[in-house]
Formats: structure tokens, C-alpha cells, sequence
């Protein structure tokens, strides 16, 4: 699918609105791309301001090209916060030409995150997989970073760009965060310090109601809608069978789907986990003679309420999706 990013541009010929919604003048003005990201900067930004959202919640990013209301939040805006090129690739010739005057902190570019290549087929070989879980920076270096800037889905030979689903990485980002708002926002140095120290406390928590969660159940195998969930996989050593669409969340071919069907037979998959952007229709009339559970995952939060605590529920309620699929 061919994005009409520069199509958009036309639109900021309609008038400029001030950074509305921002309940907190003051703070400075800074923009994050999706839901969880968003919520990592309004944790470091607690009590100063609160970020703008890029990306609706109910859209998935991978589908998304920009609105007018959201360019003119770009343009306003003092620090755009965003997971990296992979995710949004229409993003930074748009951060370019919008945001000119704002600094843009990549996330991907953090040092010491875990990132990850995508998996390729339909099934995961998890197990002979090299060990990942030491924030293994291989296989990626000689990602392409040129040549997929008019492709509106990922680089699959790129980076795994979902990237927030590592708590780690997550906390991290905290960190990075902090130090930009700090460089735009020095009299507030302290407050964005202490903020990233006790939400970094705060995801640990919800790590650990995670693992409770997930130890609860049995090592049943499942099966997810899109491959977005490899690093929350890794971190807590759940892995999925396999993926039904590729992590652009592309259509899935009928020879994926019929590898799939036959991986099912043969493994005895009791659970799918469809997310709730994706129709479960192809789910019900592929697999539903399999009869398996059908859960819904969810690795944006399109239900949870905006904010501070988005992000550690994410965690908890993908923890849960799987624990209950697994084990209805
Ligand atoms: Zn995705």
C-alpha cells in the first residue's frame, strides 16, 4: 500500500491551530507517534505538560498516512518522539519538511535497546534462534537505511520495529527521553529525572504482574495475528508458534496461510490471538475447523485510556491475552 504522505502537505494551507488539547501550556510542546510512546513521554513529562499524540490510538500504524490536525501538531511542535524508521517510514521526510525547528528523538537509535530482525516465515523457529535476549545488536547493521523512503510498510530485511514491546527497551527510552525534554526544558531537569527514575520503577512492577500472569498457564503454543510481539516474546520467554500476517501487517499469501493450516494440524495450537484493528474473519475461516481459542492482543492499548498508566497496562493486558488464550 503506497502512502500519500506528500499529498498531505496540501492540507497546511488550512489554518494553523495552537497545540490544542494540551492541558499544560507551560510545558514544552512535544509530539510522540503512537500510543505507547506517547505514554512514555507523558510519564517523564508527569506534573510539567503532556505530549500530543501523532497516530490515532484506533489506527494501526502500519495503515496510517497524516491528517491536517496532526501536521499542524507537528509544526508546532518543540520535540518529536518517535520508535524509528521501520515503524513509520513516511515520518521523517515529514518531520523534515513539518518539524524543521523540533528536535526528533529516534528511539531506535537509543543506545543499548534491544532491537531485533524480523522473523520471515509463517513459523517461528524461535528455538535455534541465537540468544537475543542479551540486547544482541547483530543482524541489523547492515539494514538498508537507504532506498525504502517511498514504501509505506517496513523494510523487511530491516529492524523489527516494535521495539516498545521490550520493557527494557522501554526503560531506556525513559532515560533518553528525560535528557531531550532536559536540553528544551532545563528549569524542569530535575522533575524529568525523578519522573523517568520512578516510571522506570513502575514498569518493573508491571513486569513482574506480567510474569504472574504468563506463569500461571501451560506451554501451549499460539498463534498471533501479526508478527509484532517477537521482543515481548523474548523478554518473557513466551514464544508464538507463528505469525498469520507478516509484521507490516500485510495480507497474508494463501501459501503462508496454507503452511499455517498444516503447522496447526500437526502442532496442535490451542490458541489465535487477533488483535483488535484486524478482522478474525480470516481466523475464523482458515482456522476455525481447528476449533482453537480465540483471543484478541493487543500491542498499541487502542482501548486504554491515554496517558501515564497506557504503557504498563499494555504489558499487563498483552500478558494476559496470552495466559488466557493459552489457557481458557
Ligand atoms: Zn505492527
Amino acid at each position: 500500500m503506497k502512502q500519500k504522505k506528500l499529498r498531505t502537505l496540501s492540507h497546511l494551507l488550512l489554518p494553523l491551530m495552537l497545540f490544542s488539547g494540551s492541558a499544560n501550556a507551560d510545558g514544552p510542546r512535544v509530539v510522540a507517534d503512537i500510543a505507547p510512546i506517547h505514554s512514555l513521554v507523558s510519564m517523564v513529562m508527569d506534573g510539567v505538560g503532556q505530549p500530543q499524540l501523532l497516530v490515532p490510538q484506533n489506527i494501526s500504524p502500519h495503515h496510517y498516512s497524516m491528517r491536517p490536525s496532526e501536521a499542524e501538531a507537528l509544526q508546532e511542535a518543540q520535540l518529536v518522539v518517535y520508535v524509528g524508521h521501520d515503524m513509520s517510514p513516511w515520518l521523517e521526510p515529514v518531520l523534515e519538511t513539518l518539524a524543521a525547528s523540533a528536535s526528533a528523538l529516534d528511539l531506535s537509535k537509543v543506545d543499548n535497546i534491544m532491537q531485533l530482525a524480523y522473523r520471515e516465515g509463517p513459523i517461528f523457529d524461535g528455538h535455534d534462534e541465537e540468544g537475543h535476549d542479551d540486547h544482541d545488536e547483530e543482524g541489523h547493521d547492515d539494514h538498508d537505511e537507504e532506498g525504502h523512503d517511498d514504501h509505506a510498510h517496513h523494510d523487511h530485511d530491516g529492524v523489527d520495529p516494535h521495539m516498545w514491546l521490550d520493557p527494557m527497551n522501554a526503560k531506556l527510552w525513559l532515560y533518553a527521553i528525560a535528557s531531550e525534554l532536559t536540553r528544551i526544558d532545563p528549569k524542569n531537569a530535575d522533575r524529568y529525572d525523578e519522573n523517568a527514575r520512578s516510571s522506570s520503577r513502575t514498569i518493573t512492577l508491571a513486569m513482574a504482574q506480567a510474569e504472574g500472569h504468563l506463569a500461571s498457564g501451560k506451554d501451549n503454543g499460539f498463534l498471533v495475528y501479526h508478527d509484532a510481539y517477537q521482543y515481548f516474546e523474548k523478554r518473557f520467554n513466551r514464544v508464538a508458534v507463528g505469525s498469520i500476517s507478516l509484521g507490516d501487517a500485510s495480507k497474508p499469501s494463501a501459501k503462508r496461510l496454507s503452511e499455517l493450516k498444516a503447522l496447526f494440524g500437526a502442532q496442535g495450537i490451542s490458541c489465535v490471538l487477533t488483535e483488535p484493528q484486524y478482522s478474525s474473519k480470516i481466523v475464523d475461516s482458515v482456522f476455525g475447523g481447528f476449533k482453537p481459542t480465540i483471543g484478541v492482543v493487543d500491542p498499541i492499548g487502542i482501548d486504554l485510556e491515554l496517558g501515564t498508566t497506557l504503557y504498563p497496562q499494555l504489558l499487563e493486558n498483552i500478558a494476559l491475552s496470552i495466559a488466557q488464550c493459552v489457557n481458557p
